[in-house]
């Protein structure tokens, strides 16, 4: 039996467990699927908005393939952590892959950065998908201004979750306490700004035509700003998404504002010099770039000030080191070769990466798919070889209980899945996100296999 642990329950995780179980080179094969948190399904849980309803709902397809006979959920099991070296999980397991994202988010390197009032916005998006590790309440929904810092799907994102009325959002899934904060919200103006250009800029156009969608903002951009782009006249030579950004903000520049409540400023050509104030955040101080003509921007030595009193950096994810793992830190990244974790330049018996942290934060869900399956392919070239480590001892459970973890199973799962059920009908709302440690570990406690 060849018994693999995946770590991390995110698409990268679960798609790699897809691809060891369902195949026929190795007939037995066992896969635990590790994650810190006790609920599956990493950033389809806890990163996707939750009014992306489609998307959340590849959670069904996730499902499916972690209930495959051969494979096991284990929640509540940190791999990395005291107790559970690398070196450690290899006693437990012939292979370990590491599918543990891009758990921080990337700097600005501006003074102010880190004034209050200014946050990632993926702590942002923690705190509205109920994140356990997301302290409540501490974004300041008082302000009436807020600046967002990048122009990728993240920012459109949080723009959006900004610029949308709670009440769209009493359907979905948002914690209780976040969508009371989103209902007491006075923000009326979001400014999300772009270093380079319309055509350089990373959102893709679905989720760019969202927010030209929203029943109380209008979108307002500026053609001057957006004519600085040398492609802006003529956008027909450029990558098809770029493309399309661009025919979208051009329909957009003709268009008179309905007077909306909210307002979505998009803004272009301006890169974040200092975030403004004393004691808490006021205002972002920006310098006017200019395209450079190879796709970069330089600076003009002007600059604009936009008043803010909410920042949300939204400067891309990067990974995070684990202790005993090699990692790089310039590309934030675990070193490897097709998924096989390199160590010195050479392959480390045993150790894979998938998903971000094997090759960045980029792409969309399903780019998860053919790198899990490169990965996974990998692995079971290697399996005669992890084979002949010899038989482990004991079910890996123990093991894991042994170095002090207490693992929530998929009957756990079922119970906080249940108790968010529950809580949505006391709220008179469907599924409701439980937002704490204490909450999840309290109904995942009494199933059968759980820690009581
Ligand atoms: P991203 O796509 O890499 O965008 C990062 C943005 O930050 C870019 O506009 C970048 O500008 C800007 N930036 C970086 N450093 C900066 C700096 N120092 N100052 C000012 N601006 C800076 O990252 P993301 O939005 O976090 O998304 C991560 C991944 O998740 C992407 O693959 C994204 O598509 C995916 N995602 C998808 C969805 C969806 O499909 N609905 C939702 C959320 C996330 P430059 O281009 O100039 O570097």
């Amino acid at each position: 039996m060849l018994r693999i642990a995946v770590v991390g329950s995110g698409p990268s995780g679960v798609y790699t467990a897809e691809a060891l179980a369902r195949q026929e080179a190795v007939p037995q094969v066992a896969v635990d699927v590790l994650d810190r948190l006790p609920c599956p399904y990493g950033l389809v849980r806890y990163g996707v908005a939750p009014d992306h309803e489609k998307i959340k709902s590849l959670q069904g397809n996730l499902r499916r393939v972690l209930e495959d006979p051969r494979i096991r959920f284990l929640g509540n099991v940190t791999a990395g952590g005291p107790g559970l070296p690398p070196e450690r999980m290899l006693e437990l397991y012939h292979a370990v892959v590491y599918c543990v994202g891009a758990a921080t988010d990337r700097h600005l390197g501006v003074p102010g950065e880190d004034l209050p009032g200014s946050f990632s916005a993926t702590r942002f998006v923690s705190w509205y998908s109920a994140h356990p590790d997301e302290a409540p309440d501490e974004f300041l929904l008082s302000a009436r201004s807020a600046v967002v810092v990048g122009v990728g799907n993240v920012a459109v994102d949080v723009a959006r979750i900004l610029a949308r009325g709670a009440a769209e959002l009493r359907r979905t899934d948002v914690p209780e306490e976040a969508l009371r904060a989103l209902e007491k919200s006075r923000v009326t103006d979001v400014h999300m700004v772009g270093r380079r250009g319309p055509s350089q800029a990373k959102f893709t156009t679905k989720e760019l035509r969202e927010l030209g969608a929203l029943a109380d903002a209008d979108v307002l951009v500026r053609e001057d700003e957006l004519a600085l782009d040398p492609a802006y006249a003529d956008p027909q030579a450029l990558p098809a998404v770029a493309r399309r950004n661009v025919e979208v903000l051009r329909d957009w520049a003709g268009r008179l504002p309905a007077g909306h409540r909210r307002r979505i400023h998009l803004r272009f050509f301006l890169r974040p010099a200092a975030l403004l104030g004393e004691d808490k955040v006021a205002g972002v101080r920006f310098e006017r770039t200019l395209p450079d003509g190879q796709g970069g921007v330089r600076g003009s030595g002007a600059f604009e000030d936009i008043d803010a009193q909410l920042v949300l950096r939204s400067v891309g994810y990067r990974g995070v080191a684990m202790e005993g793992l090699p990692f790089d830190e310039a590309l934030g990244i675990v070193p490897n070769e097709e998924g096989r974790v390199l160590r010195d330049g050479g392959r480390s018996p045993g150790e894979y990466v998938a998903g971000w942290i094997k090759r960045g934060p980029t792409g969309v869900i399903g780019t998860n798919r053919p790198c899990a399956k490169e990965t996974a392919t990998a692995l079971l070239a290697d399996a005669e070889a992890l084979l002949a480590r010899g038989e482990l001892s004991a079910d890996p459970l123990e093991g894991l209980r042994a170095a002090g973890q207490r693992p929530v199973e998929w009957t756990g799962w079922e119970a906080i899945e249940a108790a968010e059920a529950a809580l949505g009908r006391s709220l008179d709302r469907a599924t409701v996100k439980i937002p704490d440690w204490a909450g999840l570990l309290a109904a995942a406690a009494g199933s059968p296999g759980c820690p009581g």
